[in-house]
C-alpha cells in the first residue's frame, strides 16, 4: 500500500517526548509549548504564536477576536476542507460562498472585491454591510488550497478599504511563500494545523499567529477557560479548553526542525510527477504554482477528465495506491445548502471538484514508488 500522505517522525520526537515524561511536564503548560510558539513565530516572521488543540480551534478563536458576531457574514471559498466554514457557524455568523481561481484553486480575490464594492455599502462605522440583507461583513477566510497561497496582496488591499478582517487559513500551507513572505503571516491572523495528515504534525494541534499583541493575549486567555488568576477560580468571560499540551508541543518542536527538509522533498515529488507525466498530453494536468508563489505542495494533485476521475481513483486503490478526490463543494452539503453563493454558481470550484485527484506524496515516498504511481496512472490512460 502506498499511502497518500503519512507522517514521518524520524527526528528528535522521541527525545523531546521522553523529556516531557521524565520531568512530568505533560499537560498544557511547559517549556515545549513556549518553545514551539516562539520558534514558529520566528520561522513565519510574526510577533506572536498561540498553540491550540487543533486548526479548527485556531479558526474559531480567530473569528471571536476579530469581533465576528451572530448574524454577521463571513466570506469563504466553497472549495475547501469544511473546518473554516463550520467555525463561522460556531460564532452564529453565516458563510457567503465564493468561487476559486481556476489555476491556484484559492479564493477568487476579484470576486471578493466585486462583492464588497457592488453588493455592500459602507456605513458610519466604516465597515461593509451586505445591501441585500443588511448583514455586516465580519471577516474573510482565504484558504490556501492544497498548500498554495491565495493572492494576498490584492485581498489585503480591498479588505483594508472595508475594514474586513483577513483570517488566513494556512493550515495546509506551512512552508509555502507568497512573494517571498511566509504563508500564515500574510493576513491579520493566520491559522495553522498540525493534524496527522499535514506537512508537520503533533498528532493533533494548531496555532494562531498574529502581529497584534492584544489579540494574542486574548487568545491565550480564551483558550485557557478565560482564567484571570492562577490561584483562584476567577474567570471573566466564556472561555474554552483549547490549549495544546506540552507532549504535543514537544512533537511540534521536533517536526519544525524538519520543515524545510519536508518542503524541499514535497516540491521534488511534485516536480518528479510533472516530469513523469510530461508526455501524456491533454488527458492529465499536474497542478502548478503561480509565478508569485512557492507552494509547499502539501498534496500532489492531478486533474483528469471528469469521466475518468472516479474510475481512475478506484483503479489506483485496487492496486494499493491511495488516491483521494478534492473536497465536496461546501454549499452543496445538506447543512449549507440554500446559503448565499456569490454569482449563484461557482463554475471553477465545480470543475476542480469534478477533475482533481490527490496522489501519494508522503515526504518518505521513494522515487521508485513515485514511478509506480505514475506508471499505474499512465497505464490507466493507455
Ligand atoms: C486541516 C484543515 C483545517 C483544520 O485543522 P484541524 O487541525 O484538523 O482542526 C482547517 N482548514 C483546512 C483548509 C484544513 O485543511
Amino acid at each position: 500500500m502506498i499511502p497518500l500522505a503519512e507522517p514521518v517522525l524520524a527526528g528528535n520526537e522521541w527525545r523531546y517526548i521522553k523529556e516531557c515524561l521524565d520531568t512530568g511536564w505533560v499537560s498544557s503548560v511547559g517549556s515545549f509549548v513556549n518553545r514551539f510558539e516562539e520558534e514558529m513565530a520566528k520561522y513565519l516572521g510574526v510577533a506572536h504564536g498561540v498553540a491550540v488543540v487543533n486548526g479548527t480551534a485556531a479558526l474559531h478563536l480567530s473569528l471571536i477576536i476579530a469581533g465576528v458576531k451572530k448574524d454577521d457574514i463571513v466570506l469563504v471559498p466553497t472549495l475547501t476542507f469544511i473546518a473554516p466554514v463550520n467555525t463561522v457557524r460556531y460564532v452564529g455568523a453565516y458563510p457567503v460562498f465564493f468561487d476559486c481561481d481556476p489555476e491556484t484553486l484559492c479564493l477568487d480575490v476579484n470576486q471578493i472585491a466585486q462583492f464588497l464594492s457592488r453588493e455592500c455599502e459602507r456605513r458610519g462605522d466604516g465597515m461593509a454591510y451586505y445591501k441585500k440583507t443588511g448583514q455586516r461583513v465580519g471577516a474573510v477566510i482565504p484558504v490556501n488550497a492544497l498548500g498554495h497561497p491565495a493572492d494576498m496582496d490584492a485581498l489585503m488591499e480591498v479588505c483594508r478599504q472595508y475594514k474586513v478582517c483577513v483570517i488566513e487559513d494556512a493550515t495546509e500551507s506551512l512552508g509555502s511563500e507568497y512573494k517571498g513572505k511566509k504563508a500564515g503571516a500574510l493576513g491579520n491572523i493566520g491559522c495553522l494545523s498540525f493534524n496527522g495528515n499535514k506537512i508537520i504534525t503533533t498528532g493533533g494541534g494548531g496555532m494562531l499567529v498574529t502581529n497584534n499583541g492584544e489579540w494574542a493575549a486574548r487568545v491565550r486567555h480564551l483558550s485557557t477557560q478565560a482564567k484571570k488568576d492562577p490561584l483562584r477560580y476567577d474567570h471573566d468571560e466564556i472561555g474554552y479548553n483549547y490549549r495544546l499540551t506540552n507532549i504535543q508541543a514537544a512533537l511540534g518542536v521536533a517536526q519544525l526542525e524538519k520543515l524545510e527538509e519536508y518542503v524541499t522533498r514535497k516540491r521534488e515529488i511534485a516536480a518528479r510527477y510533472r516530469e513523469l507525466f510530461a508526455g501524456i498530453g491533454g488527458k492529465l494536468k499536474v497542478l502548478q504554482e503561480a509565478s508569485w508563489a512557492k507552494s509547499n505542495y502539501w498534496l500532489s494533485t492531478i486533474q483528469v477528465d471528469p469521466n475518468a476521475k472516479e474510475p481512475l481513483m478506484q483503479y489506483l486503490i485496487d492496486q494499493g495506491i491511495q488516491a483521494r478526490p478534492i473536497w465536496n463543494l461546501i454549499h452543496e452539503l445538506p447543512m449549507y445548502k440554500g446559503g448565499n453563493v456569490y454569482g449563484e454558481s461557482t463554475p471553477h470550484a465545480l470543475h476542480a471538484w469534478q477533475t482533481c485527484l490527490n496522489i501519494p506524496c508522503s515526504v518518505n515516498i521513494t522515487n521508485d514508488q513515485i514511478e509506480t504511481v505514475a506508471g499505474a496512472i499512465k497505464n490507466y490512460f493507455s
